[in-house]
């Protein structure tokens, strides 16, 4: 099925679902589009989202119009009103919080009564529509009976994807393209490498570390008993000084190194070269080392 769908066929295979999986889509779509305005905005006037800030302080740094709610009134129907007299199907409500203002609004008319530049609004339009594209590859997927790729089995997903998936509903592509990024290294765990050539010598070696390998990914044979009788030390120290892990390159790093305790502790694929490297990145930034 050709993307974007027509409104039509959406209505056809949102029909497909039950209540619980479209409350669930639907959460997830009017979320990506607060996100994505809040995201705008705040890139709009230089402010770095860094996951520090809760949404509260960030809009009251960035005192400006906020996305509170994107209402559909359905298929065919359009029950609700644009502040300029419009009967709207889809209807954004937005809000300033310093001037406790709400306006429900139109798409054509979010740039006239917010005073936010025709850029952004173009901007955030953009978006959006990405956002329903998202939507549409989840619903086509849907009716052709998308299943999860084994690959994807024995990641660590987060409760929100699990709740996805546990709905009987697919993953965008979008979404992948998450997930491979953020398990990038677990993924080259599982996957065979994709060299051409046979040169991938796999090293079985108790002591020790292959530093100059070539595929990248090797095996070395490491026990998680032995494994914390080596590095527990360091682990607690680094565990003593989370609070001071500021940056989230450095943040996703310290998530790292636990998921490949746990991948060692279950006996899983595992790269001690690659844990070394990682561990002591994070020792030489909160300078335990
Ligand atoms: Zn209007």
């Amino acid at each position: 099925m050709a993307i974007p769908l027509t409104e039509k066929e959406v209505h056809r295979l949102l029909e497909l679902l039950d209540d619980k999986q479209r409350w669930f889509l639907n959460t997830y779509l009017t979320q990506s589009k607060k996100s994505k305005w809040l995201e705008q905005l705040a890139t709009k006037k230089g402010i770095v989202l860094d996951g520090e800030m809760s949404s509260d302080e960030i809009w009251d740094k960035l005192d400006d119009w906020e996305l509170a709610e994107v209402l559909d009134g359905g298929y065919g129907n359009r029950p609700y009103q644009c502040e300029c007299g419009k009967p709207l199907r889809f209807c954004y409500v937005i809000h300033h919080r310093k001037e406790s203002r709400t306006y429900r609004l139109g798409e054509t008319c979010l740039e006239n009564y917010t005073m936010l530049s025709a850029d952004l609004i173009k901007d955030i339009k953009n978006g959006f529509h990405t956002i329903d594209l998202e939507r549409d590859d989840i619903l086509s997927k849907y009716e052709q009976w998308w299943k999860l790729p084994e690959d994807y089995y024995d990641l660590d997903l987060s409760r929100e994807i699990m709740e996805q998936l546990e709905l009987d509903l697919p993953l965008s592509q979008i979404q992948l393209n998450k997930l491979e990024k953020q398990f990038e290294y677990e993924l080259s765990m599982t996957r065979p490498k994709q060299t051409g050539k046979k040169s991938s010598k796999r090293y079985k070696s108790k002591h020790s570390i292959i530093v100059n390998v070539e595929p990248v990914v090797e095996y070395v044979d490491i026990t998680y008993e032995e494994l914390m009788s080596r590095h527990s030390e360091q682990l607690q120290l680094i565990k003593e000084n989370e609070t001071r892990i500021v940056s989230a390159a450095k943040k996703e790093k310290w998530e790292l190194i636990q998921r490949m305790l746990g991948a060692c502790e279950r006996n899983k694929r595992f790269s001690y070269t690659k844990f070394l490297m990682e561990l002591f990145d994070l020792l030489y930034y909160l300078k335990l080392y």
